[in-house]
């Protein structure tokens, strides 16, 4: 068995592996680096071909993809694990599967491609279902909590043993929307054995376990129901986050505000949530994604009185063409008032262009008077407890970190040490580009 990384090993963002057994392979996931998408906000990533976005850094460099490949599988609906396939996948030609929530969010996503030849290729695949992709391959879904739906480990079974990526993933009993993780599974795949886990790191550094939904749905209660009652409310957080989305929802049904959704991408998760039946909106709630829908309905909200609304809204990166930073610039007819509260249910994202754009964002609301609340977040990666627990149970005899530059996985290294594994036996670091063989 081969391990090929491809993207995502000396970066936080556009994740890619090929797994390589008897001459096959398959590619798990095809993500995009969101911040150098940021940097290059001006241009048409849409009409640029996949070799520049390659050298631009927003996409994974598949050139390292060694061939034969039969599948594409993608683990979960974030951009750093989708976002390219509109424009990579199609030169392979082979099937596309994820969960039904992750293969409704390929369709959709249509920004870097709108000629997607793969819509036929994608495959929804359910919990517990396994999948004979070729020869060599079978692969299976498994069930993770995340901040999305639907989430899942990407598990492989081959001759040469069974791999299980776990690229996004945080153990939540309480996620408030979306079932628990699938731990007997999990607890099954570690008893019959597990050759290799690879494994992300993000947040390995964290010496805690990752607090549950449950707790940002309190954090919000908590402090949405001291805001002032008399002003403005808008509560920015991330559109593909339903879960968290709910937990606003429910927020703004006890303090009697009455909840709009604004913006294109609040449209495109919750609109995909609703037609699976994963996500309900409470009666009354609307969703306004197009520019014109958003420019109506803040012009109402003002006439009627903000006092009575509470608007989820995108833009808490400080995104140039979100809601928030539009509001910001005065776009329409709805403008800040001294008072007015802005609360964030997001942490900023940790690279220089996300603090940037958040300062600027902050210092302009600033200026117009209103008021920041923060900190209404919990995260959806995994801490280092959470990860001991999951070596625990799975006890994979080989373990490869990713979705992290190097002061991450050497942390996630060290954490697999103190549980007995030998840097370069049983746990390897590896960078874009470069393969582990394990036999
Ligand atoms: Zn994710």
């Amino acid at each position: 068995m081969e391990i090929i990384a491809i993207g995502g090993y000396n970066e936080f963002g556009r994740n890619m592996t090929e797994v390589k057994v008897g001459g096959e392979s398959v590619i798990l996931d095809m993500g995009i680096k969101l911040d150098r998408v940021l940097i290059h906000e001006d241009t048409d990533l849409s009409a640029m071909d996949s070799a520049e976005l390659v050298k631009r850094g927003i996409f994974p460099d598949d050139r390292f993809v060694q061939g034969n490949v039969k599948a594409i599988v993608i683990s979960h609906g974030h951009l750093d694990h989708l976002g390219a396939v509109t424009k990579l996948a199609d030169k392979y030609n082979v099937p596309i599967y994820g969960t039904p929530y992750t293969v409704e969010l390929i369709k959709s996503e249509k920004k870097y491609n709108r000629g997607f030849k793969g819509g036929e290729r994608v495959c929804a695949v359910h919990p517990g279902e396994i999948i004979e992709v070729s020869k060599n391959i079978r692969i299976e879904l498994v069930h993770v909590t995340h901040s999305i739906l639907q989430a899942s480990f990407i598990v492989v079974h081959t001759p040469d043993g069974v791999l299980v990526y776990a690229n996004d993933f945080k153990f939540d009993d309480n996620p408030g929307l979306g079932e628990k993780t699938d731990y007997n599974r999990l607890m099954e795949l570690g008893q019959e054995g597990v050759k290799c886990l690879i494994i992300e790191s993000t947040r390995v550094m964290e010496e805690e376990r990752t607090p549950s939904e449950e707790i940002a749905k309190k954090l919000l209660d908590d402090t949405i129901s001291r805001c002032d009652e008399d002003a403005g409310l808008i509560v920015t957080t991330f559109s593909s986050h339903l879960p968290r989305i709910k937990s606003i929802l429910d927020t703004a049904q006890l303090v009697g505000r009455t909840p709009v959704l604004l913006g294109r991408s609040m449209a495109k998760y919750s609109g995909i949530g609703e037609k699976l039946g994963l996500f309900k909106l409470p009666k009354a709630t609307s969703v306004y994604g197009t520019p014109k829908a958003v420019r109506g309905v803040l012009k109402n909200i003002d006439s009627e009185g903000r006092e009575n609304y509470l608007i989820i809204a995108t833009g808490h990166q400080g995104e140039h063409d979100a809601i928030l930073s539009r509001i910001s610039n005065r776009d329409f007819d709805y403008h800040v008032r001294k008072d007015d509260q802005i609360a964030f249910s997001a942490n900023v994202i940790p690279n220089p262009q996300n603090v940037a754009n958040r300062y600027v964002l902050e210092t302009k609301l600033r200026i117009q008077g209103a008021r920041m609340i923060k900190g209404l977040h919990v995260s959806g990666h995994a801490a280092r407890e959470d990860h001991r627990y999951l070596l625990r149970v799975l006890n994979p005899e080989n373990i490869i970190p990713c979705h992290g530059d190097l002061l991450m996985l050497s942390s996630y290294t060290e954490l697999a040490e103190s549980m007995g594994y030998e840097l370069n036996k049983d746990i390897f670091l590896i960078r874009n580009g470069q393969k582990v063989e394990i036999r």
